[in-house]
């Protein structure tokens, strides 16, 4: 009766999320009550204003994070919590349909946020709807919150723990189906050092990587010319799988392929391959190419595993650590770089970071500065987890499953948290990226076990 109640609100449901996709609520300048821009908060007081036209009562945390509520009669406390997000990655190129429309297609809807998280938000505010309207009794409340920094770094959830705890169960619509339970952890280190600065020294610079989460699909060098030939000779011989190419006032370009730093092995390093050819290209006078070739020896080609670190690792629960170096930089007398490493559950934070700075040492360089979190691991047995995988069960007809990822969900830092949906492994639907979609009949089904789950917990 709750999936009947949200089949006859589909068209409504619908417009709500027009409504929100409508808001283009990526981040921007704070200004006054608008935390992270004023596309957020108005994204986030749409929201409200649809949460509170259903009858809920709400809150705005002062536009940080806002949330809607239902206890009813007779329940105690708030027994459950589904954390959502509102704010959205910058639309990019490519697109065929107006990303801040939502364009009904056939059977799907496509939009920027119509899967993350916009879509999933309303799916889940018209299950607790469901629950209201059908008075289904509860034993404790249940309360969605509607965050608008998940992409950018979560200071929203930041401000909402200063002034409101977690209940015991807490699911996001904002990852896959059936359940992720484990997160890898993740140090994000940023290293640097020196390196002698000579003008005889066949290299002039090297650069390489944009971002800290990607294996680096691009790099460059910049070399004096009278080394063009040997560069040619090396690019002739190497086997490292990059594309070079070698022109002739002295800039070799490396070309690999870009993957997520959880899962570089589908990648191809474009850093990593250029320092092994200017390595072979060296006179052996060469400081710099001294300095690489140290890089190198514990950060080798094709090697997204961390052996060379002395990192090497893996468990059952969470699967194998991966290492990527994605950011590279020598100029002027200076290195600096970027390694970004997921760790299973069978190590911590500090002792990844202590085999870094060993391994950093033998070249002389240090961590400079570093991000990270420790692995997040919610009891696969727990009474939510085994309700969560039946209701899928249930709706979906296939068998439910923990997962286990390399990528942190917006539960990372929540005990207890687990993601549940939103999306369902086999499709690509365009997420962060153009004409970003998701089929109508998935929304119907995910508002549907979100609506048994909070009428089961
Ligand atoms: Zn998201």
């Amino acid at each position: 009766m709750l999936k009947t109640f949200i089949e006859n609100h589909t068209e409504e449901m619908l417009d709500s999320i027009a409504k929100l996709i409508r808001i283009p609520s990526v981040m921007g300048d704070r200004s006054e009550n608008a935390p992270f821009g004023k596309p957020c908060a108005d994204a986030l007081k749409a929201a409200l204003e649809i949460a509170e036209g259903m009858g809920f009562s709400v809150k705005n945390f002062d536009n940080y994070v806002g949330t809607a509520e239902y206890i009813p009669e007779g329940a105690e406390g708030i027994g459950l919590a589904v954390l959502c997000h509102l704010d959205v990655v910058p639309s990019g190129s490519g697109w065929t349909y107006p990303p801040f429309e939502c364009t009904r297609s056939g059977d799907v809807i496509i939009g920027r946020g119509v899967i993350d998280d916009k879509g999933p938000a309303m799916a889940a505010l018209y299950a607790l709807y469901a629950v209201k309207e059908q008075k289904i009794p509860l034993k404790k409340g249940i309360r969605i919150i509607f965050g608008t920094n998940e992409e950018n770094g979560s200071a929203d959830l930041e401000y909402y723990e200063k002034c409101e705890a977690y209940p015991e169960n807490v699911f996001t619509p904002d990852g896959s189906f059936p359940v992720i339970n484990v997160e890898k952890g993740m140090l994000r280190s940023f290293f640097g050092g020196d390196v002698s600065e000579n003008a005889d020294d066949f290299i002039i610079s090297v650069k390489g990587g944009t971002v800290a989460n990607a294996v680096p699909e691009a790099a460059e060098a910049v070399i004096k010319p009278e080394f063009v030939e040997a560069a040619r000779k090396a690019v002739s011989e190497d086997k490292s799988g990059v594309g070079f190419t070698v022109s002739e006032n002295g800039i070799i370009t490396a070309k690999g392929r870009s993957a997520h730093a959880s899962t570089p092995q589908s990648g191809i390093n474009a850093i990593v391959g250029l320092i092994g050819l200017l390595c072979k290209i060296s006179d052996g006078k060469s400081e710099k190419a001294k300095k690489l070739s140290e890089i190198l020896k514990i950060l080798p080609m094709g090697e997204t595993d961390g052996a060379s670190l002395g990192l090497k690792c893996s468990d059952e629960k969470s699967g194998a650590l991966t290492s990527v170096f994605s950011i590279f930089e020598m100029s002027n007398g200076h290195i600096k770089g970027t390694l970004d490493v997921r760790f299973p559950t069978c190590l911590t934070l500090a002792e990844v970071k202590s085999a870094e700075e060993k391994a950093f040492s033998t070249f002389g360089c240090s961590i400079e500065s570093c991000m990270g979190d420790e692995p997040h691991i919610t009891d696969e047995n727990s009474d939510f987890i085994r309700t969560l995988l039946s209701v899928y069960e249930k709706h979906t007809g296939e068998k439910g499953r923990c997962l286990a990822i390399g990528g942190g969900t917006y539960v990372h830092n929540i005990k207890g948290g687990v993601a549940f949906g939103a999306e369902f492994g086999g499709t690509d639907y365009h997420m962060h990226g153009a004409d970003e979609f998701v089929p109508i009949k998935e929304l119907v089904m995910q508002a549907a076990m979100y609506a048994d789950v909070m009428a089961e917990v």
